[in-house]
């Protein structure tokens, strides 16, 4: 494949769950412009919207999409990794002590001390920030009068989508706007 005019690396395609709604929000699904011609020869996508550039195989030309949706629907309800992203995003980003908001520093906070016998779960496992983190320390809640401002659960993959709502990706193209439905427009 080459491209015809323009590069085609800056044209990723959003992708869609079968539903029409983004397979995930945060980081926003996209996919390479190879990944996506990839899919659609297989068939495993419908192209929703397309780019104006356009791609040149052997035999045809094809503009590049730039939004598919999924054939088959992928199930939201199964359980998400345990990372510190998932934490983080379950915690929206923001230290469960204080509340502040903190996209860089935060750290992972073991609500029962793991001298106590707390264990690295998503029970007992919370952002917080690096000033909370220390002040807290190995303390139990109670003894530091520190509690986190939700408890600490597993949440499924429909909570984080819910949750990575909250944090537009900087850039949108123009075709992807009637599938994206951010917090923050809704308040302007
Ligand atoms: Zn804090």
């Amino acid at each position: 494949m080459q491209a015809v005019r323009q590069s085609p690396d800056g044209c990723p395609a959003l992708v869609l769950n079968a539903d029409f709604r983004p397979l995930s929000y945060f980081p926003l699904s996209l996919w390479s412009w190879q990944d996506t011609l990839k899919a659609v020869f297989l068939d495993r996508v419908d192209v929703v919207a397309e780019y104006e550039l356009e791609v040149r195989s052997v035999s045809s030309r094809i503009r590049l999409p730039s939004v598919v949706s999924l054939k088959s629907y992928v199930n939201h309800a199964r359980k998400p990794a345990f990372t510190r992203f998932n934490v983080f995003l379950r915690d929206s980003f923001a230290c469960q002590y204080c509340g502040k908001p903190d996209r860089e520093g935060l750290t992972f906070d073991h609500v029962i001390p793991r001298s106590r016998g707390g264990k690295t779960t998503w029970d007992n496992i919370v952002a917080a920030c690096s000033p909370c983190n220390l002040r807290k320390g190995g303390k139990m809640p109670r003894d530091a009068k520190m509690w986190p401002a939700h408890t600490p659960r597993q949440p499924n993959m429909f909570e984080l989508n819910e949750k990575g709502r909250a944090f537009p990706p900087n850039y949108l193209h123009e075709s992807w706007h009637d599938y994206l439905y951010w917090d923050a427009e809704l308040e302007s």
